[in-house]
């Protein structure tokens, strides 16, 4: 996991090295400081040479200013290394999500893919700015001090040591503890990210339903259980740092003590007395730098072991290593023997053998839930199938690019979804490199010319957090648009149950027909008059394909089609 995380330095470890080796010199000068006070009080002071003193100042002054610049260094281009990490790792998770098959996204909160990609990474930075650095600058000048205290007294110096023991029992026993709490509170914090986006995007439900309270109850309880865990984690931790500072000072009092006496007994100069006191402090800043390490280690990690979590969940449907470009692809669509399961357990398709002719438009009726989505959804490979194959022009589709089978089919769904931005480039959504004469022109075709002329800004116009200002027509028709825009020579087209107006319908009805002229078209038809005009009409039901043939054949043969017409549409015509 350590060697992983420094794998993300190889990019920035110029300024790892600049950083580093700064703040190295800082801790070596910081070493040498009492040395020289030392040597000033026993020294300097008895030779009474007022010149020499003044000349040691200037030194120490110019030594000061050094140390300055360099803690300058450390500072800002330390944590700019570490903003750097983090970025970097966000981009990666970003770049990481945006491949991830529809299966991933069924099974995984919006509010926790957030969380992984902002929250959880909020203390890498820190982490990879302080983590190798402090802990060598730590060691380091915690072995060079107990070297020079060495030096001056051996006895003194041994005493000292009393404290390690007591030390790492503290520092490994909070430790583990602040591993779990930091665990529990990156957790805690994305389920309370779910339940917001949960409960703002089905604010409309929520409200019609009046429960408000019901929600705020269910929030209420994410929210105190991450400050739970969060507090427990602020709990270790101040234990951890009161103890060592108060194992520190005792040590400190220790030190005194037999000090005074050594000096009483004529074997320590005050000079002698005052350096040791000053290593004491010395000697006790990297256990501090050591205690703020251990809150940060395992919170980063916490955070870096999520974060490696997603970036090792592959995609599962992915390009072959030879996949080939299908830059122009007819419509030819086969299914043989198709079976496909969301899950393990139950199959959802058995069985499909289905052929659909390039140009052909093809309506799938039946029961809810029988599988029509499911099928389509098959075509652009967005699930892969578990036995048998597709083809389009006779080519198996997982042997195609993804790119270049998905560029070619063209989706309108129930839901459409608009992004954050203007009505120009929700349509030029479908082509991003579209001219505004493309863009004019597949609106035209969508018609909502009309509808866009009529806005004050026109093209320009914002549009609301998910579209919500438009109307489920008009949202339709911007999928058309798209459409229209990407052209493509397989469409599909799930129609929205939402009963529209009939003028709307008869609108949309008219894009859609125009839109589908020269394409293949598989339509998911709940509209008597889409299911009038197609050329053939699969009828899918838990089963599988029930039923295949024109309308009147279907009607002709008075099976399950004859009688869903009955039941549905007998009273609207
Ligand atoms: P239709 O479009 O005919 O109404 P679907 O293709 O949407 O039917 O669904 C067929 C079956 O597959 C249903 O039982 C449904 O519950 C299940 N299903 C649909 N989508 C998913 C999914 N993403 N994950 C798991 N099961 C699903
Ligand atoms: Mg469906």
């Amino acid at each position: 996991m350590i060697r992983r995380f420094f794998t993300y330095y190889r990019p920035h470890r110029r300024l790892f090295i600049i950083d580093f080796s700064s703040a190295v010199i800082v801790a070596l000068l910081e070493l040498a400081f009492p040395l020289a006070v030392q040597w000033f009080i026993d020294t300097l002071l008895p030779g009474g040479n007022w010149n020499m003193i003044v000349s040691v100042s200037i030194g120490l002054l110019l030594l000061y200013i050094i140390s300055t610049l360099l803690q300058f260094i450390v500072n800002y281009w330390g944590h700019k290394l570490g903003i750097n990490i983090e970025t970097d790792m966000r981009q990666q998770l970003f770049q990481h999500v945006q491949k991830q098959s529809f299966r991933f996204f069924d099974n995984t909160k919006t509010g926790h893919i957030m969380s992984r990609i902002t929250n959880d990474l909020f203390d890498l930075g820190e982490l990879a700015h302080h983590g190798p650095e402090d802990l060598f600058i730590a060691v380091m000048t915690f072995v060079g001090a107990f070297w020079i205290m060495l030096t001056i007294n051996v006895n003194l110096a041994l005493t000292t040591m009393i404290i390690v023991p007591f030390l790492i029992w503290l520092i490994t026993y909070s430790n583990l503890k602040m591993n779990a709490a930091w665990k529990n509170m990156y957790t805690d914090i994305a389920d309370v990210n779910a339940r917001v986006e949960d409960s703002v995007s089905g604010i409309r439900v929520v409200q019609s339903f009046t429960n408000e309270d019901f929600e705020i109850k269910r929030f209420t309880k994410n929210n105190r259980k991450f400050r739970r865990a969060k507090l427990t984690a602020y709990k270790v931790m101040s234990f951890s740092s009161s103890g060592i500072y108060m194992l520190t000072r005792l040590i400190i009092l220790v030190v005194l003590v037999y000090g005074a006496w050594l000096s009483f007994n004529g074997s320590l100069s005050y000079g002698e007395l005052v350096g040791f006191v000053l290593y004491v402090n010395v000697l006790f800043k990297p256990i501090d730098k050591i205690s703020a390490i251990l809150e940060l280690y395992p919170k980063g990690m916490a955070g870096f072991k999520r974060f490696t979590e997603l970036m090792d969940q592959s995609p599962d449907v992915v390009d072959q290593e030879d996949a080939i470009d299908v830059p122009s692809l007819k419509g030819n669509i086969q299914f043989k023997d198709v079976t496909f399961s969301y899950d393990q357990n139950k199959p959802v398709l058995e069985g499909i053998d289905l052929h659909i002719r390039n140009g052909e438009t093809v309506a799938f009726v039946g029961p809810s839930g029988a599988g029509k989505t499911t099928i389509c959804s098959l075509i652009p490979r967005f699930y892969d199938v578990n036995n048998g194959r597709i083809t389009i022009d006779g080519i198996d589709i997982r042997e195609m690019t993804k790119k270049s089978l998905r560029s070619q089919i063209g989706i309108v769904q129930q839901d459409v979804f608009l992004f954050t931005g203007t009505l120009r480039e929700n349509i030029a959504y479908g082509s991003l490199g579209a001219t505004h004469e493309d863009i004019v022109r597949a609106a035209r075709q969508a018609h909502l010319e009309d509808f866009i002329a009529a806005l004050p800004d026109g093209y320009e116009t914002q549009i609301g957090e998910r579209g919500l200002k438009l109307s489920g027509g008009q949202k339709q028709r911007i999928a058309i648009a798209r459409m229209f825009l990407k052209n493509p020579p397989i469409l599909i087209l799930d129609e929205a149950t939402s009963a529209l107006d009939t003028e709307t319908e008869r609108i949309i009805q008219k894009a859609l027909a125009e839109l589908s002229k020269n394409r293949t078209t598989l339509v998911i038809a709940h509209r008597l008059a889409t299911i009038r005009s197609a050329d053939r009409i699969v009828v899918v039901t838990e089963d599988g394909i029930a039923e295949e043939g024109s309308h009147d054949e279907l009607i002709e043969q008075g099976g399950i089609f004859a009688n869903l017409h009955k039941v549905q549409f007998e009273t609207s015509v």
